[in-house]
């Protein structure tokens, strides 16, 4: 991802406890985490039989239209949820909530589930899927052109490959959930606040963006994708708009959807809804998505803050370069260690801990609590080792000198070719980090798909 770091702040927010502010305005242009979440996905649930199923495709508006007055109901009781157990909600305009009309146009019914979502009217939501690199060469006659399926103005992804699916056509289900659990980095987060420059952001509610620069457009997702639930709470008192991230807000959103599209007779939106909600989780999991600053203790980021505010920012700009270099580069090796052994079609260590079950029942049962208590605490807990691998392992330039800029070279950059060359037992100990995380996201993503299961026929 080439995006300038560290994206500069609004000044009037300067004056807030600036170094941590600075921090996330450093990486909110990196909100990626798990570059391509659908090539991650196939290989942590392809051995699922719960996915083995084949469910037929259909158009969103055909589900909305069958299930209006029950959509009606489930976004309301998600409204008293979300009221009730999202910190800091800022709850739905009355006039953004879902009703059931028999007289609306699919179209109409369409924009209006998305504002009472409050997702961005530009999602696209098409029948597509993402084959599996590994499958069989996709019908160059089904490629659908990324604008179908990605609202992103000059998505940085334009190298995926998006296929065309018709209504009423069988798709496995294991291609629809990884498939959608990369769909929200499609632009459905994007401009959805007071200050960013959309009719939606000013007429959704959630207020001005927490961090962040509002007037670029990417960095507006991140308060949606990343999520900060386990700092000492020094740094809540600090910087207290760290707690208006909306991850789980999101998660509870596809999955009550997801169950309703089961119970209902839609299993591809069962599917479809799970695949989204599954990509938070899965963001959640990347130790850059759940902490402030991993590596920094609270004293530090506070010191170095004071010394900013008194006129000495060297150190603090420092630290939002090398934090921003080092999850960049992380994204950069795992990304290009999973797309190589798909291109090669070599089985390869992260694919074989990427489906690896034996972890899964060490994992408490699935709860409202678990994508917070268990998830992204994990993730929290491994930032600190995360941070200190990327460290001794990667070329000190990319992640020790804050006079580079790794999201300007990121596209040129070969680390697998980089790393070959140095010690083996090196690289191994960065290897074996990104395995562990990677199990990490193999196993939330499949608890997810038991969860959605539960009592529940798979077709
Ligand atoms: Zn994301």
């Amino acid at each position: 991802m080439a995006f300038p770091n560290p994206i500069p702040c609004r000044p009037m927010r300067t004056t807030r406890p600036a170094l941590i502010l600075a921090l996330l305005t450093g990486f909110a242009g990196t909100a990626f985490a798990w570059s391509n979440h659908a090539m991650v996905s196939y290989r942590a649930l392809e051995r699922m039989p719960e996915l083995s199923v084949q469910v037929a495709a259909e158009p969103l508006e055909a589900f909305l239209k069958n299930e209006d007055k029950a959509i009606e109901a489930l976004l309301r009781d998600d409204e008293d949820w979300a009221r009730k157990a999202v910190d800091t909600y800022p709850p739905l305009p009355p006039q953004l909530a879902y009703r059931a009309d028999p007289s609306k146009s699919d179209a109409q019914r369409r924009k209006d589930f998305l504002a009472a979502l409050r997702v961005s009217p530009e999602s696209r939501l098409a029948l597509y899927v993402q084959p599996d690199p590994w499958g069989p060469a996709p019908d160059p006659a089904r490629l659908l052109a990324p604008t179908k399926v990605n609202a992103l103005e000059k998505s940085e992804e334009a190298n995926h490959v998006f296929l065309r699916i018709d209504p009423g056509e069988m798709v496995p289900a294991l291609a629809v959930v990884a498939s959608a659990s990369d769909e929200p980095d499609y632009g459905m987060d994007l401009n959805l606040w007071s200050d960013s420059n959309s009719e939606a952001g000013k007429t959704y509610g959630f207020g001005p963006i927490p961090f962040g620069n509002p007037t670029l457009s990417f960095s507006t997702q991140a308060p949606f994708h990343m999520g900060f639930f386990h700092e000492p709470a020094i740094i809540y008192k600090a910087a207290p708009f760290l707690k208006r991230t909306y991850p789980l807000l999101r998660v509870h959103q596809y999955t009550s959807l997801a169950r309703l599209a089961f119970d209902t007779g839609h299993p591809y939106w069962g599917w479809r809804f799970t695949g989204l909600a599954m990509h938070y989780v899965q963001d959640l999991t990347q130790p850059y998505h759940a902490s402030v600053s991993p590596g920094n203790s609270a004293v530090r980021l506070i010191g170095i803050n004071a010394l900013a505010m008194v006129g000495l920012p060297k150190w603090k700009n420092d630290m939002i370069v090398l934090l921003s270099n080092r999850h960049l580069a992380m994204e950069n090796y795992e990304s290009a260690l999973i797309r190589t052994a798909a291109k090669t079609r070599t089985p390869s260590v992260l694919g074989a801990t990427l489906h690896d079950t034996s972890l899964d029942a060490g994992y408490p049962a699935w709860s409202e609590r678990y994508v917070r208590d268990v998830v992204s605490k994990e993730a929290y807990d491994a930032g600190a080792a995360t941070d200190r691998s990327l460290v001794r392992t990667l070329p000190a330039r990319y992640v020790s000198d804050p006079g580079f800029d790794f999201g300007m070279h990121s596209a040129s950059i070969d680390l697998i070719k980089e790393l070959s060359a140095i010690d083996p037992a090196q690289r191994a100990h960065l290897d074996t980090r990104i395995a562990e995380l990677l199990g990490h996201y193999g196993a939330h993503s499949r608890a997810l798909v038991r969860s959605m299961l539960d009592g529940r026929p798979t077709q």
